[in-house]
């Protein structure tokens, strides 16, 4: 089988609001053979950068564009072919953006295999350690600690027994980063899970002041507490208090993943399979996690391309420790993004059986969004 086309689609509502909603845009990343079966990929990340980096041309032995490094491949050699774009790719991106763009590619070419193969791709990784995996529903904060709660009361009433609330107004001053905390475990009760993703607004010192205050109201973890460049400060938390500290969605490949862990100290390492250099990546920095004693999850805050990925990732090692899960419905682009719409249950998201990801693409909604 050998790689025909490769193709960066960048679909955008066509009105875009200045807010943290991950339902607006997406880059999505099909990738053909001249066997027929084609693969589905996602990029989380500046979308029309990741295009440029897919599209552009060759330009020298150590600059390339990726789809012209993978035309012709076999796309069974995911390994080879990660690191033929790796190496190919050391001026323009050892991090960042052209590692974003491998994700997408090699996202779709395990969709390939396993499509080939008529299995699902967390059984290609060796997978199979669940039949299901507890998800929380991942949320902003309201705009008040009270809408906070009430948002929790309704996570509660349809049926998450662990939700996640992050950013704005989280930062703002003390009093309201903890009436925060203390209204959203008011409103999710005494049984559920809470997590706080504080959303990269402290020093150190003041992280572990907060840490020790959500103590109170036994959060699940506190996420990304700090700038994520400041790994000493990472460390400094991680050693001072007994709270769960979560990092890692700003990281791409394995290496940066290992100073999170090493220098970071971190105790849950999150990784977004549209960003980390896809699932060959992905299960080089879950081993990583496991020889540290570390636990991993997802991050994912984009369409469900991205949450099937992580479903067929944390089904295939052994220190998966929830998934994320963003539960709107709303009418947004991800509900009419893909065929299938995926809804927890009971606080629970089924493991995929379809061969591949287990996801295609709804083309009507390729043909009105798509903009590049
Ligand atoms: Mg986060």
């Amino acid at each position: 089988m050998k790689i025909t086309k490769v193709e960066a689609m960048y679909l955008r509502l066509p009105e875009v609001k200045e807010q943290c909603d991950s339902g607006q845009d997406a880059l999505v990343v099909r990738v053909e053979t001249d066997a027929g079966i084609s693969g589905l990929g996602e990029v989380d990340s500046a979308p029309l950068a990741v295009k440029a980096a897919i599209d552009g041309p060759y330009s020298h032995t150590i600059t390339s564009g990726l789809a012209h490094l993978v035309l012709g491949e076999d796309p069974f050699e995911t390994e080879k072919i990660w690191h033929k774009m790796y190496n190919a790719n050391i001026y323009s991106g050892r991090r960042g953006i052209a590692i974003h763009a491998m994700s997408g590619i090699d996202m779709a070419l395990w969709d390939i295999k396993g499509k080939a193969l008529g299995m699902p791709v967390w059984k290609l990784l060796g997978g199979g350690f669940h039949s299901r995996i507890r998800c929380y529903a991942s949320s902003l904060f309201g705009d008040t600690p009270e809408e906070t709660g009430e948002l929790a009361r309704r996570f509660r009433d349809r049926g998450f027994n662990a939700v996640k609330f992050g950013w704005h107004p989280m930062g703002e001053d003390e009093r309201t980063d903890i009436a925060l905390v203390r209204e959203a475990r008011r409103g999710l009760g005494d049984d559920a899970d809470l997590l706080i993703d504080a959303g990269l607004v402290w020093d150190a010192k003041t992280a572990l002041q907060r840490a020790n205050a959500f103590a109170e109201q036994r959060i699940f973890w506190l996420e990304e507490p700090l700038r994520a460049d400041d790994y000493e400060g990472y460390r400094k938390l991680t050693e001072s208090t007994s709270v769960r500290i979560a990092a890692g969605e700003e990281e791409s490949n394995r290496l940066s993943y290992l100073d999170l862990m090493d220098r970071g100290r971190v105790d849950v390492v999150q990784v977004d399979l549209t960003r980390c250099g896809g699932f060959t990546e992905a299960m080089k920095i879950a081993s990583l996690a496991q020889d540290r004693g570390l636990p991993v999850a997802n991050h994912g805050f984009t369409t469900y391309i991205n949450v099937m990925a992580a479903l067929h990732w944390l089904n295939s090692i052994p220190n998966a420790l929830i998934c994320e899960f963003v539960a709107e419905e709303e009418t947004n682009l991800r509900e009419q993004l893909t065929k299938q719409k995926l809804r927890a249950k009971d606080g629970y998201l089924e493991i995929p059986q379809a061969p591949g990801l287990g996801i295609e693409l709804e083309e009507e909604a390729i043909r009105r969004y798509r903009v590049a």
